[in-house]
């Protein structure tokens, strides 16, 4: 049976790189296997499949009777539908440990790194696997992407060396450059539906019980927003009653001032003081240096939601 590598809910760049490079290092090995995304290419993504001419991944939403790698995640909450009723064969991962439990022994890379596709760097490497020159491509982008072009606090030597190697063999040698040019894109907001941006790139949480969603926007100057941001309060505010939330938090990051904007809507806005030590002003709070999700805001949440 064919196995299906897949990433987490709200595909970004890392999650669709890194399934086609799971799936083409399994296939390589000898287990038929094949990329899958949970949702459609954000533009980032786009971009950086049709630079190095790959087609997208087919869309799966369901694991139900089939074989499954995890990539990019391994909380059930940004997992597949009916995970438990599929066969979980394996992680590739750089998040904390989530909560996917499995009756048999799997295989389980994650490493404290920047970007799954440095993880698969290094699998490649210890398989003693070639990498194809547009898998590379689309995987030092994917590092680019997650590293917000090495600048994240997620960012480690791991990362940069693997980044370099994977550029090396793609024949990129501009790095920063590709690096501006994807924040471009991703910055790029006109015609979109308010929704989309929030959902562009937002996981669900469960902390102490309580339902979490956190969206986040990562631009190359804030001012950017400025047309949209009461249409962005206002829409995680329907979210959060759609989707009985306790909470639901957007992260505006400027990647060039390092910080972020972060819109709440909360059952409890006393949990964002209790996280950060900084008391919202109405509905939104700026958190200096604050860029990353999971090194800087979702550990912070987890301990305000614990207090
Ligand atoms: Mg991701
Ligand atoms: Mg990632
Ligand atoms: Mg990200």
């Amino acid at each position: 049976m064919t196995a299906y590598v897949v990433g987490h809910k709200s595909p970004d760049t890392d999650s669709v790189c890194a399934a086609i490079a799971l799936a083409d290092l399994k296939s390589k090995l000898g287990v038929e296997a094949k990329p899958a995304i949970q949702g459609v290419l954000n533009p980032e993504s786009k971009f950086v499949l049709d630079k190095f001419g790959l087609d997208a991944p087919e869309l799966l939403t369901d694991a139900e009777g089939r074989d499954i790698f995890l990539v990019d995640h391994s909380d059930l909450a940004q997992s597949l539908d009916n995970l438990n009723k599929g066969e979980l064969l394996g992680i590739v991962d750089h998040h904390k440990v989530g909560d996917v439990t499995t009756p048999n022994p799997i295989w389980v890379w994650t490493w404290p790194v920047g970007c799954t596709c440095t993880v698969l760097k290094n699998m490649y490497d210890f398989y003693k696997v070639e990498i194809p020159k547009n898998i590379a491509g689309i995987m030092t982008c994917a590092i680019l992407s997650d590293t917000v072009v090495f600048k994240s606090a997620t960012c480690t030597e791991q990362d940069r060396e693997a980044a370099e190697a994977l550029a090396g063999i793609a024949g990129l040698d501009d790095l920063q450059a590709l690096g501006v040019e994807m924040f471009k894109v991703k910055s790029a907001i006109e015609g979109t539906p308010v929704r989309e941006l929030v959902k562009r790139d937002y996981k669900d949480f469960d902390m102490s019980g309580n339902k979490v969603g956190i969206g986040q926007l990562e631009v190359v100057d804030l001012s950017l927003l400025d047309g949209v941001k009461e249409d962005l309060a206002k829409d995680i505010a329907s979210l959060k009653s759609e989707g009985a939330y306790h909470s639901v938090f957007l992260l505006l990051t400027d990647i060039m001032k390092e910080g972020s904007e972060m819109l709440l809507v909360s059952d409890d806005p006393s949990v964002v003081e209790k996280s950060f030590g900084k008391a919202p002003s109405g509905d939104r709070v700026w958190l200096d240096g604050v860029m990353s999700r999971k090194k800087q805001v979702v550990p912070n949440f987890e301990k305000g939601f614990a207090a």
